[in-house]
């Protein structure tokens, strides 16, 4: 009952089809970053007409931000069974091994590919590919790619954008917010989008979500402002299957500033030797690990957030004094420039930093071909959850997992549209009745939930807060999920609405998941049961609306 606002509402608008203006795909791809523009190249090339939907401005993604680079075996000296293994053993137990081995046989194919289309990734003559690789936290090998030092993201996502357009036969949409996934007898046939402050209909035969993050749920967070778990709400709504919900991953190094963003200080920092030291200079990440800070990020943020208690302080440094001044500059040219702007001399001064909301582990349930619970419904990147990840992502394998997975469902995508007819369900209709309840004021409530969540289903977890989370999360989404906002009044106001009620919903599952699952595996962590239980809980968590209680699914199952 409680939960009730949350597990029953299906669309956050009303509409009835014949009266919106309509578009049609046989592809739709809801992203623009890595995954989505991926797929939408390789949905292109089997023939269909593709249109992409971002909500923002086609910079504004996870994708474009990425810092550290792309991990790939591309040298002859690494190997594919060396990788498969780093990437298993990060993932504590909950990775899908079918999964992880597509993604680093498959990998490398995609990375040449786009060396083939431009992309410049940095070099350093002496190798196969003239590459030049890092090396960064739970890699046996240095086998990091990056671009422009510390702006992989940036080159990776012009690279694609720049095919994107190169290509006929995908359209794209900018500032087109996604609402919901259109169904209609259990398959998905598109989705409602506001276009141009109108809510716009559009049929899709195949529809793949490629929508990113939700770092945006938590007050320190590494994420852009789209990052609001847009996707994954749409999802649940519509009665997909998600997984993995508790596994959010934090990262343990973001610059501490009063009052500036917490801007990320890639991992490939400690890769080139970097120290973390306490408030005394003392280094103490060996006290917490062999692999000293170089350990997997889950250690190395909780071993933060234990030295900053232990010292009571409000954050711990990084420490590259002793690095050399200019390769450093040269090998990290966004983090000099961002330093400066703080007065902060690297080769004098301690860097301050704290960790932060990073990336979702895990999202949507799909196949190795992206294909979720819901026909019709495929999702890539990070909105997903191939099951690449497990119970903790590897460094730089996103960017990777964006590129192969997203080739795949594109190509699967389209093959089946070219191969089939649809006929669109014109008379779909849907009504709200409107809200008896008070307003509450939305700005509040969606910093308080991101402070909530920071607080209480953050880096250390225990069963009382996050019940007591849960709680107050049924409350505001009483209020909150009883509205119906509408562009009529402010298309701005509309989608802060609209996003409010997404960050609701998926705060709702990952505190959920986070309270069910009562053991600490991977990125999560109970205060409360600290330990590994591979005898109740070596099991993925499902999650279909309206329930509010998981379906287990064993380790290594595609079965969606
Ligand atoms: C600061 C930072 C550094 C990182 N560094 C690395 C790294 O070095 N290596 C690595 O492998 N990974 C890194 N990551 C993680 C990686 O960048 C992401 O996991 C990956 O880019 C996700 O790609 P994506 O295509 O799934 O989503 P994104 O790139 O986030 O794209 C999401 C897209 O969906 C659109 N969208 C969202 N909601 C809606 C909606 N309602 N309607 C319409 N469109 C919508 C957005 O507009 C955007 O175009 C980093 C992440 C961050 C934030």
């Amino acid at each position: 009952m409680m939960f009730e606002p949350l597990t029953q509402r299906r669309y956050l608008v009303p509409f009835k089809a014949s009266r919106l203006p309509q578009q049609m795909a046989d592809v739709l791809v809801i992203g623009g970053g890595v995954a989505g523009l991926r797929s939408a190249i390789a949905a292109a090339e089997a023939g269909a007409d593709v249109l992409i939907l971002t909500k923002d401005t086609i910079d504004q993604s996870n994708t474009w931000y990425a810092q550290g680079g792309i991990a790939a075996v591309l040298q002859p000296a690494d190997s594919v069974e060396s990788h498969v293994k780093d990437t298993l053993l990060c993932g504590a137990g909950l990775c899908n091994e079918q999964a992880v081995r597509i993604v680093i046989e498959e990998g490398p194919q995609r990375v040449l590919e786009l060396l083939s289309w431009g992309a410049h990734f940095d070099k350093k003559t002496g190798n196969a590919y003239d590459l030049s690789f890092g090396l960064e936290g739970g890699h046996s090998f240095a086998r990091i790619i990056h671009a422009a030092g510390d702006a992989t993201g940036k080159e990776l996502a012009q690279t694609l954008i720049n095919a994107v357009r190169g290509r006929e036969s995908i359209r794209v949409s900018e500032m087109s917010f996604a609402i919901d996934l259109l169904t209609d007898q259990g398959q998905c046939v598109g989705a409602l989008a506001l276009i141009k402050g109108e809510v716009n209909l559009i049929w899709a035969k195949r529809t793949i979500l490629a929508s990113g993050g939700a770092g945006q749920l938590y007050r320190e967070s590494t994420n852009p402002k789209i990052a609001t778990a847009d996707g994954q709400a749409m999802a649940y709504r519509a009665g997909t299957t998600l997984a993995d919900m508790e596994m959010v991953q934090f990262h343990p190094t973001t610059l501490y500033v009063a009052g500036a963003s917490r801007t990320l200080i890639t991992e490939a920092v400690r890769g080139e030797g970097a120290y973390l030291v306490d408030r005394h200079g003392r280094r103490f990440m060996r006290d917490y690990h062999p692999s000293g800070e170089l350990a997997p990020r889950d250690v190395v943020s909780r071993a933060i957030v234990e030295q900053i208690r232990k010292t009571n302080f409000s954050h711990v440094y990084l420490d590259v004094r002793h690095l050399p001044v200019e390769p450093f500059k040269k090998r990290f040219p966004q983090l000099a420039q961002l330093l400066a702007q703080f007065d902060i001399d690297p080769s004098r001064d301690l860097i301050p930093i704290h960790p932060a909301t990073h990336y979702m582990i895990g999202g949507v349930d799909c196949d190795t071909v992206g294909r979720t619970s819901l026909s019709g419904l495929y999702a890539a990147g990070e909105a997903g959850c191939s099951g690449l990840h497990g119970a903790n992502r590897l460094a730089s394998n996103s960017l990777l997992e964006g590129l192969a997975f997203g080739a795949r469902a594109g190509a699967d995508a389209a093959r089946w549209a070219m191969a089939n007819e649809v006929k669109f369900p014109h008379h779909l209709e849907h009504q709200i009745p409107p809200s008896a309840k008070t307003e509450l004021d939305l700005t509040d409530v969606k910093s308080s939930l991101r402070s909530v969540m920071w607080r209480n289903v953050g880096i250390e977890r225990t069963g009382d807060r996050l019940a007591e989370t849960r709680e107050i999360i049924a409350f505001w989404s009483r209020y909150v999920m009883d509205k119906t906002f509408s562009p009529a009044g402010g298309a701005e106001d509309a989608v802060a609405g609209w996003e409010l009620q997404n960050m609701l919903t998926v705060c709702f599952l990952i505190t959920t998941a986070a309270y069910t699952r009562a053991e600490s595996r991977g990125a999560h962590y109970r205060l409360d049961f600290p330990e590994v239980d591979d005898n109740h809980w070596r099991m993925h968590l499902l999650w279909r609306r309206p329930m509010d209680t998981p379906i287990p699914k064993p380790i290594d199952s595609n079965h969606v």
